[in-house]
């Protein structure tokens, strides 16, 4: 008999992170290394006892005692700051999930592939700010990663046994988000609870606003040409609203390959968590008759910037995806604190590429970590000055 397989959840306190957990709780070959959360210690708490795991973390140091208090008893380990979050990702273990959400996610994924652990990564941003530098580290250190993205899960597994190069595009389903079917006259009315209906998918609160204004497909265009080394030309994105189709793969002989399932996570998650055995996942199966049709619909590229800027960001390269997620960002928290309406961050963000490429550039690809924070840095300060002038008073 195999030993069990030692297994580490980042962001485990997640929407991405509950459904990774909920499949590792049925799991019967599974040693829990370490959870960790943001600020959520009472969950944590209670999914590193259920999962008997070595180690908890949560990121914010302020929350330490009260995270003892609430292992107390158990023999379960806690540790606090993003410098615990690193070395608890780089303890030994197989699979590591990256389900941390934002740049907040890119040092613990490169701590765990550093030390050899297969990458189930969820966090999209990792690729989008580092995308050569992550699949450098991970061949440097023979580590796998396998995509958590349902649009790049699907991606993948459509591509099983394939040659790449015969590959003509990659078509990237899109629910359209909350605001899907609001007049583009209405968009800039739009406030946080008006994006936080999705239609479809139960996400984490960031997603989900990203979903509405479509910034979340844009990072996945950037994450797909990175992650499977196509050109910017070969990324289509369609408006799928039923979110049945994951995604598709379209080749040379003009076949396509798409992915099909009910919206749920743990269609990707268990699919990582499993590769290469195609394990029973306790998912709902799809009832075709009951669905009776699919649509489709081309994205309007005035009512989505953020796609219009992905590509401009494709363009320029360097460290330019690295800007465009952290201007996004930024935007995104003012919009969340009501200080800058819906359109306004796609303009924010723009602004801020614009800034930058004027100032000083985009550089190089990033060779270290070190650099990618730099330039996060730099960036964030600058969108902050943006959105403070446009700031509601
Ligand atoms: P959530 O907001 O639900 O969860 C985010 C997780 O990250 C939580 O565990 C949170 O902790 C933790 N966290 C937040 N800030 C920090 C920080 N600064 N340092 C360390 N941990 C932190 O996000 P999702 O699960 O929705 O998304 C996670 C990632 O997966 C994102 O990159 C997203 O784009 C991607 N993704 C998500 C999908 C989904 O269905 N939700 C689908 C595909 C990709 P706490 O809650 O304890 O504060």
């Amino acid at each position: 008999m195999s030993p069990p397989r030692r297994v580490s959840v980042l962001g485990a306190t997640g929407s991405v992170g509950q459904n990774t957990v909920d499949l590792l709780e049925r799991a019967e070959d599974v040693e829990v290394v370490a959870l960790t959360g943001g600020r959520n210690v009472a969950r944590l708490a209670e999914m590193a006892r259920a999962l008997r795991a070595e180690v908890a973390v949560v990121a914010d140091d302020a929350l330490l005692n009260d995270l003892r208090a609430a292992l107390a008893g158990s023999g379960i380990a806690a540790a606090a700051g993003p410098a615990a979050i690193a070395e608890a990702a780089a303890r030994p273990a197989d699979w590591v999930m990256s389900a941390i959400v934002g740049a907040a996610g890119l040092a613990p994924g490169m701590a765990a592939l550093g030390a050899g652990a297969t990458l189930a990564l969820a966090n999209k941003e990792s690729l989008v700010t580092a995308g050569s530098l992550i699949l450098s580290t991970a061949a440097r250190h023979g580590a796998r990663i396998l995509p958590v993205d349902s649009e790049h899960s699907a991606i993948f597994q459509a591509l099983a046994g394939e040659d790449i190069s015969t590959v003509e595009r990659i078509i990237l389903t899109a629910s359209g988000g909350a605001l899907r079917d609001w007049p583009v006259e209405r968009l800039a009315s739009a406030r946080l609870a008006d994006t936080l209906a999705h239609p479809n998918w139960v996400m984490g609160q960031r997603i989900t606003i990203d979903s509405a204004s479509m910034f979340n497909k844009a990072l996945e265009v950037i994450e797909a040409k990175e992650f499977f080394g196509v050109t910017p030309d070969q990324v289509e994105v369609i408006i799928h609203p039923e979110s049945i189709i994951h995604s598709a793969v379209g080749f040379q002989d003009g076949a396509v390959m798409a992915h099909l399932g009910a919206p749920d996570m743990r269609h990707a998650i268990g699919y990582a968590l499993n590769w290469p055995v195609r394990a029973a996942l306790p998912v709902a199966r799809l009832d075709f008759a009951a669905l009776g049709k699919l649509t489709f619909r081309a994205p309007d590229l005035d009512r989505y910037p953020a796609l219009r800027l992905a590509r401009e960001v494709m363009q320029a390269g360097g460290m330019a995806g690295c800007v465009f997620n952290a201007a996004k960002e930024v935007a995104l928290d003012f919009f969340v604190a009501d200080r800058i309406g819906f359109l306004d961050m796609s303009v924010l963000v723009e602004a801020t590429l614009a800034r930058l490429a004027a100032d000083s550039g985009f550089g190089q690809a990033a060779t270290s970590l070190d650099d990618v924070l730099a330039m996060d840095h730099l960036a964030r300060t600058l969108a902050r000055e943006e959105a403070s002038r446009r700031a509601k008073q």
